[in-house]
């Protein structure tokens, strides 16, 4: 086994210099084991924490997105054709390669996107892991012998659907191609991730990776470019067999329709309005530490963001001074530097959501406790045109304000005071989401009470965003349907076919019986 390394990339890098380095041909696919650049649409790619156009590149096109999907069947049939044992070898090696490239995905993803370097280190390692999870079920799918009336050996087996198509979005794209990829490969599907237009270039490069580790040809192909156009093509395909889909609410219900018209079925993991609950008898100082790290890692722009802070009357002032000061003390600045915990707005778009956002959550009624201009630090720098937005938490946000159901997806919180546990949970359920919550108290019992109550996918009891491949992660209501983690997954990416066999040839019987 060769595997080849892209030129290496420090932390000194820009962009440009990253991402020609990794992709010197430029890029669009990854096709049958290859970089392929596209002849579609073309789309520029801008950095989020100078503002400026660092590269282009055109996608595939639907006429791409078309043979990439040939590739795909055809990479289907190799990978269906072997058995566990040995896909499990092949995806271990993924983890192995994956890990010996941690460094460089990290510089790649953190130059590319706005991520901090520090954050995009922990979601290499984690994809690294992935594959190592789910190589460890790929030789362990086993149907079940089920005993019935009569003279029958009746037994289930675990199909492939094929080509499972993934969509992922633009703010953890290594992370999200790691955990729609792993687990459908070691079921023995073929995957197309169709990464987020403005974020395609660590999903390429971990496709490449993978391929060189010894996933055959057309098993991992890539398709960056338009959600409109090349995700609509891909999703509304019958040669596809499961679609999975990361993304926003509208998207995603358009993504499940066209899906639905052409027969397939679709996972989603959708976005979320999570609420921090905290009661006066929690540890507060861990609970602060806790409520920034659920808001304002990835800038909040994470499904799972503690968004809405509930606080018990007694201690709530106090506790939203300690939550400000510990924000006015993140260290906001260039992705690239290791010290940085808070990076920009990926997207230009979503910058512009977040800022207006805020404005109608002081318009409605929200008091900015922190967050405004930018520190000189930002402000008379080369970075001084990027997408930033300073940690921002406003407090009196009532169910009144747009901040208490609307997703901003980026670093803001609404905090709010509450004055009993049965209010606390109405307010943690007043969302139509359902991805996620937490509760800080030491009372044991009323955490879990608050646990049972809260409706999420997910829910921490004195903790915050810890998440792990091995876990069921999804969501409750407009949050989506369908859990993408867990052995659980894996029957998400199989189908179950059963087997009779009569076990007394002549005279067994044939029942009548209309279905
Ligand atoms: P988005 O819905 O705008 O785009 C998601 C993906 O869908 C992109 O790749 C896009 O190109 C593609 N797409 C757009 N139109 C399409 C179409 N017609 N057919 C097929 N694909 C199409 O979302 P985004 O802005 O990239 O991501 C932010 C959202 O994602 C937030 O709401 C966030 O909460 C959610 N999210 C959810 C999770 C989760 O696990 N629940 C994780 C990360 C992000």
């Amino acid at each position: 086994m060769s595997i080849t390394t892209a030129p290496a990339a420090s932390s000194t890098s820009t962009a440009r210099e990253v991402l020609s380095a990794a992709f010197p041909a430029g890029f669009g696919a990854f096709q049958d084991g290859k970089v392929v650049p596209g002849s579609g649409n073309s789309i520029t790619l801008t950095s989020a924490a100078t503002g400026e156009p660092f590269a282009s590149y055109a996608d595939p096109g639907t006429e791409g997105a078309d043979s990439i999907l040939e590739s795909s069947v055809r990479g289907a049939a190799v990978w269906g054709a072997l058995n566990g044992f040995e896909r499990a070898a092949i995806l271990r090696n993924v983890s192995r390669v994956v890990e010996a490239h941690i460094e460089e995905l990290a510089i790649l993803e953190s130059a590319t996107t706005g991520k901090p370097i520090r954050d995009a280190r922990v979601e290499a390692a984690k994809v690294a892991e992935m594959f190592g999870y789910y190589a460890g079920w790929a030789d362990k799918l086993t149907g079940q012998t089920i005993p019935v009336p009569g003279p029958w050996h009746t037994y289930t087996e675990r199909v492939p659907w094929g080509v499972v198509v993934a969509i992922t979005p633009w703010n953890a794209p290594l992370f999200t191609a790691g955990w729609n990829s792993a687990a459908p490969l070691a079921a023995g599907n073929a995957v197309i991730i169709k990464p987020s237009e403005f974020t395609p270039a660590t999903t390429v490069r971990l496709a490449q990776l993978a391929h060189e580790a010894g996933l055959p040809a057309g098993v991992f192909n890539v398709a960056a470019g338009l959600g409109q156009t090349v995700g609509a093509t891909l999703t509304s395909d019958r040669r596809v067999g499961k679609v999975s889909f990361i993304g926003s609410v509208p998207t995603g219900r358009r993504v499940a329709v066209a899906a639905a018209q052409a027969g397939i079925p679709a996972l989603l993991e959708l976005g979320g309005k999570s609420a921090n609950i905290v009661f006066a008898d929690a540890d507060l100082e861990r609970a602060a530490d806790g409520a920034i790290s659920a808001i304002f890692s990835g800038a909040g722009q994470s499904c799972v963001a503690g968004s809405r802070l509930l606080v018990e009357r007694s201690v709530h002032s106090r506790f939203v001074e300690m939550v400000a000061e510990r924000a006015a003390r993140l260290r906001v600045g260039d992705p690239l530097d290791p010290d940085t915990e808070v990076g920009p707005i990926i997207t230009a778009p979503q910058f512009a959501t977040v800022t207006s956002l805020i404005e109608a959550g002081v318009n409605d009624g929200g008091r900015r406790v922190t967050g405004a201009a930018l520190p000189d630090s930002l402000a008379g720098s080369k970075l001084a045109g990027g997408h930033w937005v300073m940690p921002t938490l406003l407090d009196g946000v009532t169910p009144a304000n747009r901040l208490e159901t609307t997703e901003v997806f980026g670093p803001v919180v609404g905090a709010d005071a509450f004055d009993t546990e049965a209010e606390a949970i109405t307010r943690a359920n007043n969302t139509t989401f359902g991805l996620a919550g937490a509760v800080w108290t030491s009372d044991i019992s009323r955490a879990h009470h608050i646990a049972r109550e809260v409706k999420a996918g997910t829910f921490w009891i004195n903790s915050y965003k810890t998440i792990h491949v091995a876990v069921p992660f999804g969501g409750f209501g407009d949050s989506g349907h369908g859990r993408s983690s867990g052995p659980g997954v894996l029957d998400e990416y199989t189908q179950t076919k059963a087997v009779w066999v009569p076990t007394r040839a002549a005279g067994s019987p044939f029942p009548s019986l209309s279905y």
